[in-house]
């Protein structure tokens, strides 16, 4: 049958256990994306926007009150803390909003206000006297659906009478039982089974259709053919929504697939990150007990804000912890083998501050802000699965965007001549050099 669970091992894999390949799943890391996102995530880039008639203007909000929501769902909005909508909100919600509905692909990362621009969507074209389902949110995992759900749930507070349910594994509903809740959140596997098999609830009567996390969901086993049918038992003037926090060719060829008739595309790109600002230096060692030392007198020679120290495999990192500990650090440990609401904890705790260290392995903390860290280690320096210098990478753990404008340091560790190589490499590919370090005489970094 459907597996709901298969998080499969999308992402590319990298060393984590004493040279063991492991994943973090696209899912995974969206979920650990959503569990930190506390706030919004601003940005300076402009919104971009394609359209069929680019002659007609495009309105954008400034307020919410602009929008001429339901009283009830407005207050709503504004319980949650939101003054103004986030900037994929401004122009993204008129058009959501305005009748006859339009379709939408929307692309902007993680942590910009997408998810609270199509539940706000789906709570003002629902009609609560109407007693079945009248809008149909698809997500790629049961967690992620979840996280969908409190969001509907915390912005409905005050519209009496809204019934939300999760087309997830585990929710049974009764056979010949029709649907009496307004909004449905589903897994495709689960929902195609209510609708098609069970039919418990008709698909023709969805109001409003959306697709959440359309990379993710491409990236998971059979998401994409089930959710084409889902999407072929809607009727035509269903408002059909897609929303993506990245944006390449397959994901793409999947929303023009899913959301027919000129959606309007609305994309905002992520700001590029950049070394411009950053200070790099290398230490050479001679073995790895060298590198422990080395590590070690720099945290006790100077102080330092808040770092992160990245390794290859779970084992030194464990090690390091250990030592650090030992020395009286306060560190906090990340690696992909822990359960996701165990890692966004550490990592909330480090942005709390209540460790100033969080060391990790590669992948673990892929693609997760942490803004302040002023000091980053790459004890060791990152590697492609084939072993090739991982440029992209080091940018994500290093560089930083223009927004944070900081300054901070960079310090990677070498041993040996593949190290160096890889070093050089990295230095050379961005043109910025990186700058060797005595680990005995550390003023030149203060
Ligand atoms: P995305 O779906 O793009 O990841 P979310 O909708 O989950 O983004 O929003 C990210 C965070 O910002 C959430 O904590 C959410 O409550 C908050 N948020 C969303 N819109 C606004 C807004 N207009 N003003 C303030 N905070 C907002």
């Amino acid at each position: 049958q459907c597996d709901e669970n298969s998080k499969e091992a999308d992402e590319k894999g990298n060393l984590d256990i004493d040279g063991k390949t492991s994943y973090v799943s696209k899912s995974d890391l969206s979920l650990l994306q959503k569990l930190l996102h506390s706030r919004l995530v601003q940005s300076k880039s402009d919104i971009e926007v394609q359209r069929k008639d680019p002659t007609s203007p495009l309105y954008s909000v400034k307020s919410f009150e602009a929008l001429h929501l339901k009283p009830e769902l407005l207050k709503g909005v504004y319980d949650m803390g939101f003054n103004a909508p986030s900037k994929i909100q401004e122009t993204a919600l008129p058009t959501l909003l305005a009748d006859p509905p339009t379709n939408m692909i929307a692309q902007s990362q993680s942590g910009t206000g997408k998810t609270a621009a199509f539940v706000l969507t789906m709570l003002s074209r629902v009609n609560i006297s109407l007693n079945y389902p009248q809008c149909l949110c698809l997500a790629p995992t049961y967690e992620l659906a979840l996280q969908i759900g409190e969001v509907t749930k915390q912005m409905s507070k005050h519209m009496t009478g809204l019934q939300i349910m999760y087309a997830v594994r585990g929710e049974r509903i009764a056979r010949g039982q029709h649907l009496s809740c307004h909004i449905i959140i589903g897994t495709p596997g689960t929902t195609m089974d209510w609708a098609f098999k069970l039919k418990a609830f008709d698909m023709s009567k969805i109001k409003v259709f959306v697709l959440d996390e359309a990379d993710v969901m491409i990236s998971l086993q059979g998401h994409q053919d089930q959710s084409y049918r889902l999407q072929r038992g809607l009727s035509g003037s269903c408002q059909m929504l897609l929303f993506s926090a990245t944006y390449d060719t397959s994901v793409m060829e999947f929303a023009e697939k899913i959301i027919p008739n000129d959606p309007i595309v609305i994309k905002l790109r992520r700001e590029e990150e950049s070394l411009d600002n950053i200070k790099q230096y290398y230490i050479e060692c001679t073995s790895q007990e060298e590198k422990f030392e080395a590590l070690s007198n720099i945290y006790g020679a100077i102080s330092i804000g808040q770092s992160m120290i990245f390794c290859a495999t779970r084992k030194t990192a464990a090690t390091l912890a250990e030592r650090m500990t030992r020395d009286g650090h306060a560190v906090g440990l990340l690696h992909g083998e822990l359960e996701i609401e165990m890692r966004a904890d550490i990592i909330k705790r480090f942005r709390d501050g209540k460790e100033k260290v969080l060391i990790t392995t590669n992948l673990s903390a892929r693609g997760i802000d942490v803004e302040q860290v002023t000091v980053v280690v790459n004890f060791d320096l990152p590697l492609t699965p084939d072993q090739k210098p991982d440029c992209e990478t080091y940018l994500h753990r290093i560089g930083r965007t223009g927004r944070f404008g900081k300054s901070g340091i960079a310090i990677n560790f070498v041993d040996g001549r593949r190290s160096m190589d890889t070093m050089k490499y990295i230095e050379k590919h961005f043109g910025r050099a990186i700058a060797k370090l005595d680990a005995s005489d550390l003023d030149a970094i203060e």
